[in-house]
């Protein structure tokens, strides 16, 4: 017997493709009431006074909530928003239009762990049935070779296991058609960036790529990176990039908000080795997808230790807390170039990419010696692709205290800044300050004299060439 009506809560899952809390919405209720909740918590102060979740990706997040919208009405319905907490608004609205059942997808941590408890609770004893879909991996959680508690601390393992012994569930299409109610008037606007108390962005003339939210977006750059520039076909060797839109694929910030399902791309590639080419760069991306993958279930065996200082080790260094050093490397001013380079892009554009995140993260965890909880809160503040468990896991791994079977991982700042940026492009697009000096290594400002620099009459603007702290191995 089917539901009367049924409300697909739509939380970090902004698509119609391979939507399964939609799809069995539908398949259980004769009508659908898609939903979206603003959930103030979302839009709060961190301890260390930033926002929760800063202007680029609100924005972000604004334009992928326009698209569903639109797709929704496309297909008969529309999408409801509601501004509080989902266990008590969603509740309340669910009561109010005779809801019977609330579908929506699980998460893996805790903050979204106890939204999501709260509103069983509150909608169960409301007589309101609630069912949970996991869905934001490759690998469904249910079809693990192993169960979570089990789950490798070695990649490695984790990935062969997954490759040999499970496999990757067909896409779900989106649907033709949503029966919505008739009776439903009040639909609800979605905010703006000045409704949240954010300040408005502007595109950067030198970001990577001018990211703009949506599933109709995210399907596109995914058409674009495989089909029409077969970008893919040389992925692993362009992966470590730093200037312009294709060295890697840029999906991060559509799977960050579910606009794209990563199930949908691992096919999209299939396809494209049969049809075009099947090489190592292809196959690497499926790789990274994985790591993604592990990501999310390390955090869903680790629970809340992925937040802690000593994450999942026995750890007990002294982690420093000190604002005023930390801001010199938020705010790029350290004096070591590659670093600031790296700190200004994610500051201006809200992205940065996996070489610069590594180098960044270390650099505080390591030469700094900072609390690396405040850089990944930092992180979660400013990056417009946020993802909850590749943020905190990776950082967590980046300062020795993760899932790494190498403790003595450390980046030689000045190896990595020579092959990553052996002209100094990127560091000179970053800090068109440093363009004005000629004949000197610009990885290694302190190599020449202040006087020199002065008598160049160059205002940098920053204390080049004093460093704030020198990397360990320059
Ligand atoms: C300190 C630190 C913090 C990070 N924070 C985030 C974050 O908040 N959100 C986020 O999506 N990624 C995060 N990453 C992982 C990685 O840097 C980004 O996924 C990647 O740079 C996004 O660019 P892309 O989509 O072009 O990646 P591509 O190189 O094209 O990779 C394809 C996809 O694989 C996945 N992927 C690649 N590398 C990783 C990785 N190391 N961990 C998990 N997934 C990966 C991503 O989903 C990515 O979109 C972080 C890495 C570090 C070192």
């Amino acid at each position: 017997m089917k539901y009367k009506r049924a409300i697909c809560w739509f939380r970090n899952d902004l698509r119609l493709h391979d939507q399964e809390a939609l799809a069995q919405a539908l398949r259980q209720a004769e009508e659908v009431i898609p939903v979206f909740c603003v959930d103030p918590r979302t839009y709060q102060k961190t301890p260390l006074n930033l926002d929760k979740t800063g202007s680029f990706r609100a924005a972000f997040i604004h334009e992928s909530l326009q698209d569903l919208k639109y797709n929704l009405q496309v297909k008969g319905a529309d999408l409801i928003v509601l501004k509080g907490l989902p266990e008590e608004v969603l509740v309340d609205f669910a009561v109010l239009h005779q809801v019977q059942a609330i579908y929506f997808s699980q998460e893996a941590t805790a903050e979204e762990l106890h939204v999501e408890g709260s509103l069983e609770e509150a909608a169960n004893t409301k007589g309101i049935v609630t069912q949970s879909v996991w869905q934001a991996t490759l690998f469904h959680l249910e079809d693990l070779p192993f169960p979570i508690y089990q789950l490798p601390e070695v990649f490695t393992t984790f990935r062969k296991a997954c490759e040999k012994q499970s496999h990757i569930r067909p896409v779900i299409p989106a649907p033709d058609r949503i029966p919505f109610p008739t009776d439903i008037t009040s639909i609800g606007k979605i905010p703006g960036l000045q409704d949240l108390g954010l300040e408005s962005t502007e595109p950067h003339e030198n970001a990577v790529l001018s990211f703009k939210g949506g599933e109709t977006e995210g399907l596109k750059r995914v058409t674009h990176y495989l089909w029409e520039t077969d970008s893919i076909a040389n992925y692993k060797h362009t992966r470590n990039g730093l200037l312009g839109a294709d060295y890697s694929s840029k999906f991060s910030a559509w799977l960050s908000v579910g606009s794209l399902s990563p199930r949908w791309i691992y096919t999209e590639i299939r396809k494209y080795e049969k049809e075009v080419e099947k090489n190592e760069s292809t196959y690497w991306l499926i790789f990274e997808l994985i790591w993604r993958d592990y990501f999310r279930f390390v955090a869903k065996k680790h629970g809340n230790s992925i937040f802690k200082r000593w994450g999942i080790q026995p750890d007990n260094r002294p982690w420093k807390q000190d604002k005023e050093l930390f801001m010199t490397w938020a705010e790029g001013m350290t004096g070591v170039p590659f670093i600031d380079a790296n700190m200004r892009e994610l500051n201006q554009t809200g992205f940065m990419s996996n070489r610069g995140r590594q180098l960044v993260a270390s650099f505080l965890a390591n030469d700094m010696e900072l609390d690396w909880t405040w850089g990944a809160a930092y992180f979660e503040s400013k990056l417009i692709d946020y993802d909850v468990c590749s943020n905190w896991a990776n950082w967590m791994y980046v300062a020795g205290v993760g899932n790494d079977p190498r403790a003595d991982r450390y980046f030689n700042l000045l190896t990595q800044a020579k092959n990553y940026d052996p002209k100094g492009d990127y560091v000179r697009l970053w800090i068109p300050e440093l363009r004005a000096i000629p004949g000197f290594d610009i990885h290694r400002p302190d190599q020449l004299s202040k006087n020199k620099l002065l008598s160049l009459g160059i205002h940098l603007g920053l204390d080049y060439p004093r460093m704030v702290v020198k990397p360990k191995i320059w």
